[in-house]
C-alpha cells in the first residue's frame, strides 16, 4: 500500500515537473515560490512550496538577493527542487550555483554570524571573498570508496567551502591553513568548522577524511554529523 503511494505520488510530481509551464527565473517577491503547489505528498527532504515560501521571505528579511530556480528531476535521483540562486549575500561567494533555500538561508547566518566575526576576532581583519567548490552536483559520494549513495550534492542541499580571503591580502585556506603553524589560523578555520556543525546537519572537514583536506563540506541531509 505504502509502495503503490509512493509510486503514485512520484508519478504525480514527474507529471508536474516535466507538465511545464513553468518560466521566469528573475529576482523573487516575497511569497512567490516557482514551483506549483504539488510537492505535497513528495519525498521526506524535499522542501514543500509552503516551507519555500517560508524560505523566501526569511532571505528577504535579511536583505539577500536571490533567484529562485525552475525544478528539475525527480525526488530519489539528481534533482534540483525547491532551490534558489545566491546573487548578493554582503559576502562574495565563488562558485554558488542551485542551493536548497533552507541551505542557502542556514549559509547566509554561518557566514554572517559565524565566518565573519571569527575572521575579525581571531585574525584581525574582514573576509572580503569566500572560495566555494560549488553547489549542485549530480554525483555519487565522493571519498567513501564505492559511491552507491547519491551525495547531497545531487539534490543541491550541499556545498564545498575552499578558503577564505581576507582585507588585509591574506588568504586562509583549509588545505593549507587546517594545520598550519600559525595557531591563529588553525584556530580560526576550528571555530568556523565548530560554527558549522551547530548550523548544518553535517560538516566535514580535514579530520573526516583525504578527500576533505582542502575543504569544508556542509549539507542539509538527514541526522547530525560533525567531524
Ligand atoms: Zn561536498
Amino acid at each position: 500500500m505504502k509502495r503503490v503511494f509512493v509510486l503514485a505520488s512520484i508519478l504525480l510530481l514527474s507529471a508536474c515537473i516535466f507538465g511545464g509551464g513553468d518560466s521566469g527565473t528573475g529576482p523573487r517577491r516575497p511569497g512567490a515560490p516557482h514551483s506549483k503547489p504539488h510537492l505535497k505528498a513528495a519525498k521526506s527532504g524535499i522542501p514543500t512550496d509552503a516551507e519555500t515560501r517560508q524560505c523566501y521571505a526569511s532571505l528577504n528579511r535579511k536583505r539577500v538577493e536571490f533567484r529562485s530556480l525552475p525544478d528539475r528531476g525527480t525526488p530519489g535521483s539528481c534533482s534540483r527542487i525547491g532551490t534558489i540562486q545566491l546573487l548578493d549575500i554582503g559576502t562574495p561567494v565563488t562558485n554558488l550555483g542551485a542551493m536548497r533555500c533552507g541551505l542557502a538561508d542556514r549559509f547566509v547566518n554561518w557566514v554572517r554570524y559565524g565566518i565573519r566575526p571569527a575572521a575579525r576576532q581571531i585574525l584581525g581583519s574582514d573576509v572580503v571573498k569566500i572560495e566555494s567548490f560549488g553547489t549542485y552536483s549530480c554525483r555519487g559520494i565522493v571519498g567513501n570508496g564505492t559511491a552507491s549513495r547519491l551525495s547531497e550534492h545531487a539534490v543541491a542541499d550541499a556545498v564545498d567551502i575552499a578558503a577564505f580571503d581576507l582585507a588585509d591580502g591574506r588568504r586562509i585556506s583549509v588545505l593549507e591553513g587546517w594545520n598550519s603553524d600559525n595557531q591563529q589560523v588553525r584556530a580560526f578555520l576550528r571555530v568556523v568548522h565548530r560554527s558549522a556543525c551547530k548550523r548544518f546537519s553535517t560538516t566535514l572537514g580535514p579530520e573526516y577524511n583525504s578527500a576533505h583536506r582542502n575543504h569544508f563540506h556542509i549539507d542539509m541531509g538527514g541526522g547530525h554529523f560533525c567531524r
